[in-house]
């Protein structure tokens, strides 16, 4: 398949992007890595009249750690490059983004996708809108009515949808806090394919015990999602069997429920167990 007609705009920085996409309307759409995009509109799942190509944006393509020890990565940075981490900022605290980018498509893919990308894209499987969700991140969005920021919980609406308005543009995602005890896991029917189930967890460990800590899921619901119910087991200093128990309970998949259910349970527990021993 080929897509319909589209006219094509480039944007040279992030004010010029912002003023193509309120310009054109409704009908435009920006594209970074065009994994997701042009795939969709290959299919014609997608009509946009004009795309906006963001990928040359320079200043969007970093990622840098933070006074506070956070971590900032821009829009534009891609997979592959957090998986390389070539100036190894990402150290312990960070290590679960590096080791997760080994669960997201294949090389090709994750050499051209971008993190901005997949976050705006909201798909509910995608590894980096779970990363947000469960590491408490902020993300900076930009448009004709200025710049504000998101918290992932706010982020993420349902089934491909986010709080992105038409005319913004995700620049950044900041990672306020280290998470040296976080691990992120997945089922998938094939190497490279999206998890069926994802599994993400960020433990609060003193003096090795767990004192409590976020689950987080993707593929049991429109959208990535946090399970309170797996959380209270943490808290309450309940085995990370109970915790799977609980948060596979307290799930209710629209799909293959009672599978899923039964990923839940495995992958919650080995993300917990490899969370302590990160
Ligand atoms: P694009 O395709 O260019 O854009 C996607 C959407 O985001 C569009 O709606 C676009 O308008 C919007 N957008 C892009 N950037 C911005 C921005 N900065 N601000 C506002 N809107 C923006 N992803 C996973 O997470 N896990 C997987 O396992 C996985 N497997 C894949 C397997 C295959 C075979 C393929 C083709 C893709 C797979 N992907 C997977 C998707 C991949 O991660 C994409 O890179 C990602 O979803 C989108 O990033 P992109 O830069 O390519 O975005």
């Amino acid at each position: 398949m080929k897509p319909a007609p589209f006219a094509y705009h480039r944007a040279r920085d992030v004010d010029g992007a912002v003023r193509l996409l309120a310009g054109l309307g409704d009908d435009a759409k920006a594209v970074a890595g065009g994994q997701s995009l042009v795939a969709m509109m290959n299919y014609r799942l997608a009509r946009p009249r004009h795309l906006v190509d963001i990928a040359r944006i320079r200043e969007l393509d970093r990622m840098q750690r933070d006074a506070s020890g956070g971590l900032r990565i821009g829009a534009l940075t891609t997979h592959h490059t957090v998986e390389r981490d070539e100036q190894a900022l990402l150290g312990r605290e960070f290590a679960v983004l590096r080791r997760a980018m080994e669960w997201v498509g294949h090389l090709p893919i994750r050499t051209r996708g971008t993190v901005g990308g997949s976050l705006a894209h909201a798909d509910a499987t995608a590894e980096w809108c779970l990363l947000a969700l469960v590491l408490r991140a902020e993300l900076l969005v930009r448009g004709p009515r200025g710049t504000r920021s998101v918290p992932a919980a706010d982020f993420f609406h349902g089934y491909y949808t986010s709080d992105l308005a038409p005319d913004e543009l995700l620049v950044e995602i900041h990672f306020p806090r280290p998470a040296p005890h976080a691990a992120l896991t997945e089922f998938a029917e094939r190497r490279g394919d999206f998890g069926l189930v994802v599994a993400a967890v960020d433990l609060d460990v003193v003096d090795g015990t767990v004192h409590g800590g976020r689950v987080g899921l993707g593929g049991v619901a429109a959208a990535v999602v946090r399970v309170p119910e797996a959380e209270d087991v943490l808290a309450a200093g309940g085995s990370f069997a109970d915790c799977a128990a609980a948060a596979a309970a307290a799930v209710d998949p629209p799909d293959d429920p009672a599978y899923r259910r039964h990923l839940v349970r495995t992958l919650v527990r080995r993300a917990c167990e490899e969370a302590v021993t990160a």
